[in-house]
């Protein structure tokens, strides 16, 4: 039987959840979905400085929300916890202990200064700067000494000398690293804590971790962990290291660009099931030409080997038009759930909206839906509604209350609606062509004129509906601050 997909997530809890770190959480998942494997998260928090619990709770959630639940890890728990790097440093301390005893890890105590000129040297004569290896053979009694002395050291790791480190990325293929340029580099700060690139393999190697799915900025620090692996007697897993987020200008994907967080992502309405088909075909092809994906379609279609080496550029137009396809799916009650807290945040509903105010609301939300990408958009939309101090938006705009019969048309609506006895759309709508009748004139000179006495814009939804939404009221105040009844 081939042995189970295990897969993790392991986020620096150090700011924002980006876009990108929600991206590498979603192919693990799905790669340990497709297969029946299992999906840990862990928390890779030993950049004390950086890490934050706040960072922390906005990632898990960010998972949650959109979906991507894990099978072990933190706060659920597991057979290989803690899932907290800082709640780890027990196990570490024990590996630290067992490279130093076998001699392949040592203690470094050259000072910041020394390392510095050591550095120079190297620069200067044109080499790429790697520690010499200085501390590496220091006799046992000297070690003893200075660490009776009580002077400040490191840990390093004794890289072998002169050796190629390959790997067989399943994104990038074939790559090769010189075990020369790795070095002996740090695996224990002079503060006691060990570095990322060594708690990544310890946890990796005792969480049974068969597939390491992460960005391509991390390839960089593979070689070091093979080199770690090697050293520790750990199996070396497979790589997949996944390609960068670009911009739409080919630029690595910044705050330049737009929103970066998945958090402003939620905040702007859009739904996590568009996120997460969205996000997927960043970097993943399908092997036909379907754009929408449902997370169950995504988990029986997805598979490394379709995912791209090439970068993945984010186009919000697209994500925008996944959106769209995804709210056109939510019946009116999910619609309004999903526009109702911009609308309070606009100011045009309360907090606490009556029912009457709600059915408004609703009603509103749902004539609106084809102008509505993502949540937040419906401010725009409803705005017609709630801005009363407006002028027409140019000057083709303003034109339209110029022509000769705008009056006539704008006073024989007024007329006419005030005859009604319920505004409906319904009832409106007939209206329009009484007046052309009426009057005489074309349907554009009937429509467009109240549009614009009505909204300030000559473009929008259907006029009766808007005319229904508004109210007697208001329709009757704006067809009398046009000034031309
Ligand atoms: N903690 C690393 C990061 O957030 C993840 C590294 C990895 O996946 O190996 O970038």
């Amino acid at each position: 039987m081939s042995q189970e997909v295990r897969v993790r997530f392991a986020p620096s809890p150090t700011g924002p959840f980006h876009i990108g770190g929600a991206r590498s959480a979603l192919f693990n998942y799905l790669a340990a979905k497709h297969t029946g494997g299992k999906f840990v998260v862990r928390i890779e928090d030993t950049d004390q400085k950086r890490s934050t619990r706040e960072s922390e709770e906005n990632i898990k959630d960010a998972l949650k929300w959109l979906g991507i639940n894990w099978d072990e890890g933190i706060d659920i728990g597991g057979p290989d916890g803690p899932y907290r790097q800082m709640e780890r440093l027990d196990i570490y301390k024990k590996y630290t202990e067992k490279l130093l005893a076998e001699g392949k890890a040592y203690y470094c105590f050259c000072t910041t200064e020394e390392l510095e000129a050591e550095k120079e040297e190297q620069l200067k004569k044109g080499e790429t700067p790697v520690y010499s290896g200085k501390c590496r053979n220091l006799p046992k009694e000297t070690v003893q000494q200075y660490l009776k002395e009580g002077r400040p050291y490191v840990i390093r790791v004794a890289t072998p000398k002169d050796q190629i480190i390959a790997i067989d990325d399943l994104v990038r293929g074939h790559v090769e690293f010189d075990s020369n340029i790795v070095g002996d580099f740090v695996i224990v700060k002079s503060d006691g804590i060990p570095v990322y690139n060594y708690c990544v393999v310890m946890d990796d190697a005792l969480m049974h971790i068969t597939h390491v799915i992460r960005a391509e900025e991390h390839l960089s620090n593979t070689p070091r962990q093979i080199v770690l692996y090697h050293a520790l007697g750990f199996p070396v897993p497979q790589f997949a290291h996944v390609s960068l987020i670009l911009g739409k200008d080919k630029k690595k994907m910044s705050k330049r660009h737009g929103a970066t967080s998945v958090q402003q992502y939620k905040d702007m309405g859009y739904l996590p099931a568009a996120i997460v088909n969205f996000l997927a075909l960043l970097g993943w092809t399908p092997d036909s030409d379907q754009e929408i994906f449902s997370q169950e379609e995504l988990i029986q279609q997805f598979s490394l080997d379709r995912v791209a080496k090439n970068p993945a550029v984010f186009d919000i137009e697209k994500l925008n038009w996944i959106n769209f396809h995804y709210m056109k799916e939510l019946d009116e009650n999910q619609l309004l759930a999903v526009c109702l807290p911009h609308l309070q945040k606009a100011g045009y509903a309360s907090e606490q909206p009556s029912e009457q105010e709600m059915q408004w609301l609703k009603a509103m939300c749902q004539d609106m839906r084809e102008h509505v990408q993502y949540g937040a958009q419906i401010v725009d939309a409803a705005k017609i509604f709630f801005t009363d101090d407006f002028k027409p938006e140019n000057e083709e705009t303003a034109a339209v209350l110029q022509e000769e019969t705008a009056s006539a048309v704008l006073k024989m609506f007024s007329d006419e609606l005030a005859g009604l006895d319920q505004v409906t759309a319904d009832t409106v709508q007939p209206l329009f062509k009484k007046i052309q009748k009426g009057l005489k004139v074309k349907g554009k000179f009937v429509y467009m004129p109240i549009r614009v006495a009505l909204t300030g814009v000559m473009h929008g939804p259907e006029l009766n509906v808007i005319v229904a939404l508004m109210g007697r009221d208001k329709v009757q105040k704006r067809l009398a601050q046009s000034g031309l009844i």
